[in-house]
């Protein structure tokens, strides 16, 4: 058998399968500029903005050419002492938009 003929398994629901996708939301004036999130987001879609809050503090953006990246982990809220980040699941909103509730 030559390697052009070896046969991989697909997972069953290839078909179905989504990447999970986040919608990151940011609440500027709780922030305090720790960079917890922005640190530790696994796919470095943060950085800080160049502008401050009311605190005086850069809060975080959604770096530039990275509004699609976000995988929704959920670190950023989890790790946030301000509870200043928070993300939605993109593919449940969709689904639920579409009427799909499986
Ligand atoms: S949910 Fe995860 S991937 Fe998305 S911004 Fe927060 S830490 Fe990054
Ligand atoms: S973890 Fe929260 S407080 Fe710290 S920089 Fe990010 S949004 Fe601001």
């Amino acid at each position: 058998m030559t390697s052009s003929e070896i046969r991989h398994r697909e997972p069953l629901d290839i078909a179905t399968a989504r990447v999970p996708r986040g919608q990151v939301y940011i609440i500027p004036e709780r922030c305090k500029g720790c960079d917890f999130c922005i640190v530790f987001c696994p796919v470095d879609i943060l950085v800080f903005s160049t502008d401050i809050n009311a605190k005086g503090y850069h809060f975080p953006i959604v770096a530039h050419g990275k509004e699609d990246a976000c995988t929704h982990c959920g670190f950023c809220d989890l790790l946030c002492p301000e509870l200043a980040i928070y993300t939605e699941d993109l593919n449940a909103l969709e689904q639920e938009a579409e009427g799909d509730t499986d």
